[in-house]
């Protein structure tokens, strides 16, 4: 439940510690590869001292069989090491982005209806597959890799300093330069980063809400214009995409120009101090190949500081969504045991009790001070202009948002009160727009009620009059319907959705029904399930059709958030002037 401290956003915690947190997880498998990888990079350590040997050797005029064989075993455990080790940190990585894709998915679908309201959701998609998949080599190979090229790097610059001191102070200046630069352009990669992720995530939203009104994008012709918007936001992304590109360019010049002067240096002062007699040439050689062998090292530590920000670009992009308001899946609730009434032991009561709500507090009030009340069998019709607040009703009574004040009660207990699931295990809801979901019809029935048989299935398809469908689709109920699938009218996804809540037995079967007219056929088929619906349980329906609204045994008349009369429609037409206007035009002209 959101609180007033719960709307702004905990202080997030530094994305490093959050790294740590991830990466703990598969610690064992991230510190044999580490060592391994750290076992390969000291071996490679050895072949420069080696390499320095076998030019002793040779000016010795000695066998050169044992040098070489060492040298040839170091390079091929070593690159053993090199292989395996990275390789296990890599599955420790995908294991690390499985984790973390595992506590999105949680959290995404488990979400307040309140938030995903006001979130992107092409935004969600992008922060579940990409922002993921950026943390994937640096919560692996990244920091075990910067670890292990830092000790390279200070092991090479050791033996250095062993070698010759004055060779090893002129690279020491270059080191410190390339450190200070590097401090000055990180920040900079991993803005970068955030930004192009934004974009793509824009993008991402962009295209889900073209698709999702892709009629209205032709009909309006206005592919032009939406292509231009996703043109946009790509083209942001490849901008800031390329300003991380730059930086990471400029590091790595930053960190080869030096080493590069500083070969030269090593050759000029190192060549000249031969000559003199002052140093021996396998010497100048061994520091010549450190300061080559550690290239490797600086390019991997560099490469791995701008991983680094990519990476933490990206947890703080998915420390977002961990920060959004989830529902408590093991919500306990607070329900009297006395109210602890066996599912499928008739139908549920629903009060509302003075009821004011507001979809947010910077949105004005949507209700008033509902006040009504259905209990038993039967149908009770919510009716009244657009906008006036009857889907709310249904969103409050399944808690999709708590009421701001006044109570919600399903069968005298407060829906605040009742443990989630049990509450909207007892309802069946079916929607205005009755969508499907993707996967086939049966896939589509049993998701609300997994546990039901093929004959309560064959019921349901019946009671909803949905088996002339699952006869003329190409695998019956096993047809893909939604996506790749054979689309469905409205009035056959309606039927659909109502066989789902009905599978469900539901004790309280809340039907908000679509504004468009239905064909007289499945109109009268829509209503014998309803009254069928309502021999067995309590059905309430915003209802926008004469015959539904005749059929029922209690109309509930809603307008600008109030309530304005009860009754039955001979009653309504009698005694209310909005309800006899409104049964004039709105529901008249459906009959
Ligand atoms: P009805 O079903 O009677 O047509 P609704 O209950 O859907 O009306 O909506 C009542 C009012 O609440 C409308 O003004 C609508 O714009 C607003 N509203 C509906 N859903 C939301 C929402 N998710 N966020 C903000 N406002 C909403
Ligand atoms: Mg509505």
């Amino acid at each position: 439940t959101p609180t007033p401290e719960a709307a702004e956003a905990p202080p997030a915690r530094a994305p490093i510690t959050r790294l740590w947190a991830y990466a703990r997880q598969h610690l064992r498998l991230l510190v044999i590869g580490g060592a391994l990888s750290f076992a390969g990079g000291l071996v490679g350590l050895v072949q420069p001292l080696i390499a320095m040997d076998v030019i002793d050797t040779l000016s010795a005029n000695e066998s050169l069989t044992r040098p070489l064989l060492y040298l040839g075993a170091v390079v091929l455990v070593g690159g053993a090491l090199g292989a395996l080790g990275p390789y296990l940190m890599q599955i420790a990585g995908q294991d690390v982005v499985l984790t973390v894709r595992k506590q999105l998915i949680d959290r995404l679908v488990r979400l307040e209806v309140a938030e995903v309201d006001r979130l992107k959701p092409g935004d969600l998609v992008s922060r579940l597959s990409s922002d993921t998949n950026l943390l994937r080599t640096v919560a692996s190979t990244t920091v075990i890799g910067g670890v292990t090229d830092g000790f390279m790097i200070l092991g090479g610059i050791a033996l250095m300093a062993w070698l010759d001191l004055a060779l090893f102070g002129t690279t020491m200046a270059m080191v410190a330069f390339v450190t200070v630069t590097m401090l000055f352009i990180m920040p900079r990669i991993q803005n970068a980063t955030v930004a192009s992720q934004k974009a793509l995530g824009d993008m991402g939203s962009l295209l889900e809400r073209i698709f999702s009104a892709f009629r209205t994008v032709k009909a309006s012709s206005a592919e032009d214009h939406e292509i231009g918007r996703l043109d946009k936001a790509a083209t942001a992304a490849r901008d800031t995409g390329v300003k991380a590109s730059f930086w990471e360019a400029l590091a790595g010049v930053v960190a080869f120009l030096p080493v590069n002067i500083a070969f030269l240096l090593v050759l000029g002062v190192g060549g000249a101090r031969v000559a003199s007699g002052a140093m021996e040439v396998g010497t100048l050689i061994g520091f010549l190949l450190l300061l080559f062998y550690l290239m490797g090292p600086i390019n991997g530590l560099v490469a791995s500081l701008s991983q680094l920000q990519t990476g933490l670009a990206a947890i703080h992009r998915i420390e977002e969504v961990e920060n959004l308001d989830a529902e408590e899946a093991s919500d306990e609730g607070n329900l009297p045991e006395a109210v602890r009434i066996p599912v499928g032991s008739g139908p549920a009561q629903v009060t509302f009790e003075n009821v004011t709500f507001r979809y947010a507090e910077d949105l004005p009030y949507v209700h008033h001070g509902v006040t009504f009340a259905s209990s038993g069998r039967g149908l009770t019709a919510l009716v009244g202009p657009s906008g006036a607040g009857k889907t709310t009703v249904f969103s409050l009574i399944e808690r999709f948002y708590p009421a701001t004040t006044g109570s919600v009660k399903v069968d005298g207990v407060d829906v605040v009160d009742w443990p989630l699931a049990e509450l909207r295990g007892l309802i069946g809801y079916v929607e205005q727009d009755a969508p499907v979901l993707d996967g086939t019809l049966r896939e589509n029935l049993v998701m609300a009620a997994p546990e039901a048989t093929e004959a309560d299935i064959d019921e349901v398809v019946t009671v909803a009059r949905l088996t002339e469908l699952v006869g003329k689709l190409p695998d019956g109920l096993d047809s893909r319907i939604g996506y790749r699938g054979t689309t469905l009218s409205g009035g056959e996804r309606q039927r659909v959705a109502i066989a789902r809540a009905l599978l469900r037995k539901p004790r309280l079967l809340l039907l908000d029904e679509a504004t468009s007219q239905l064909d007289a056929a499945n109109e009268a088929a829509l209503k014998q399930v309803m009254l069928d619906a309502a021999e067995r349980t309590n059905v309430l329906v915003v209802a926008h059709r004469l015959s539904t609204v005749t059929s029922a045994d209690q109309i509930v008349v809603f307008d600008a958030g109030l309530v304005r009369a009860v009754g039955t429609h001979a009653e309504l037409v009698e005694k209310d002037d909005l309800y006899r206007d409104l049964a004039a035009s709105q529901l008249l002209t459906a009959a």
